[in-house]
């Protein structure tokens, strides 16, 4: 079969929300041109800023480098990896896996490991919250810890914007998940250009958000990725709330392709006019241990809170190893 496109070159992918069947070459414009168009739609980064890539090291942020670098000066692009140190689960090989394509176009890399951070690996704040019997799961722990570092290593070396590796799946979950939970403060904050709550936070956006993480993976099979095969173990103790969507969000979106890409494109649609009309929000107050900010009405941030659950007395270092080229 002839690609859609071109109509020149065989196909080798069929997109499912399209119904197109498409060579390599047309497959990958259509990732990196659907991404450009995002981004300029929501004005996520323009030439002067400069970009710092949170990688976990999965296909997914190793695909947002690739495109980045089509669509951006690499002089004005950064990579920062968060080691969790989780016990049984070395991302090492595929944080490699990001800096090997990172130093073919000399761009910065940033590792900092939790150990670094704030002075435990993540494997030792879970036992350490099992034998305090601190009811927190290890996402929570994670997610508030890896965000609070990025944040900080973007800023304190100059980055203007924070990009992520979310996709259309994870992106459609997130929408749901605070639909139904009536959190419409979180879900403003899945506008790429939404209020921004603290002078201290640098912009974080999402370019793959509207792309489904079925194209991700081909797209990082196309350009020559590995993937790896071992999972985080502590992937088991996701809320099962977003599990549940998950999976009901699979099936829909199976019966009816390209119904998830229409949610996000609807919501952001209401999204943007609510915005501009009624969202005003003030700025966040400081955490009074790290400075940072916190959520309205809190002293602490839930980072320091989460530390002091443990016994744990909350400092942070950013000794980060940087790499260049
Ligand atoms: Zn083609
Ligand atoms: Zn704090």
């Amino acid at each position: 079969m002839k690609c859609a496109v071109c109509g020149q070159r065989d196909a080798v992918v069929m997109q499912r929300h399209t119904g197109r069947a498409l060579c390599r070459e047309c497959f990958v414009n259509d990732i990196v041109s659907r991404v450009r168009k995002e981004v300029v739609s929501f004005n996520m980064f323009s030439g002067n800023d400069r970009l710092m890539i949170a990688a976990s090291g999965g296909k997914d942020s190793y695909v947002l480098l690739d495109v980045a670098l089509k669509l951006h000066d690499p002089s004005k692009i950064g990579v920062v990896t968060i080691v969790e140190g989780i016990e049984g689960y070395n991302r090492l090989e595929d944080v490699e896996k990001v800096r090997k394509l990172a130093s073919v176009y000399g761009v910065d890399v940033v590792v900092l490991s939790l150990k670094d951070y704030v002075g435990y690996t993540l494997t030792e704040l879970v036992s350490l919250g099992f034998s305090k019997n601190v009811k927190v799961s290890p996402c929570t722990f994670c997610g508030i810890l890896r965000r609070k570092a990025i944040n900080e290593v973007a800023r304190g070396l100059g980055y203007t914007k924070v990009l992520t590796a979310h996709n259309l799946d994870d992106e459609a979950q997130t929408i749901v998940m605070n639909i139904l939970r009536g959190d419409l403060f979180r879900l403003v904050q899945t506008l790429p250009n939404g209020p921004i709550l603290s002078k201290l936070f640098v912009r974080k956006v999402k370019p793959l958000r509207k792309i489904y993480e079925e194209e991700i993976a081909v797209y990082a099979h196309l350009i020559g990725y590995e993937f790896q095969t071992s999972d985080c173990p502590y992937l088991r103790y996701f809320p099962s709330l977003r599990a549940r969507i998950r999976e009901y969000l699979y099936k829909l979106e199976r019966e009816k392709p390209g119904v998830l890409l229409e949610l996000i494109n609807r919501v952001d649609t209401v999204l943007v006019k609510y915005v501009s009309h009624y969202v005003n929000y003030p700025e966040l107050p400081r955490c009074a241990i790290c400075g940072e900010p916190t959520a309205y009405g809190r002293k602490y941030c839930m980072a320091c809170e989460l530390l002091m659950m443990l016994g744990i007395k909350p400092s942070y270092n950013l000794r980060s190893h940087i790499n260049v080229g």
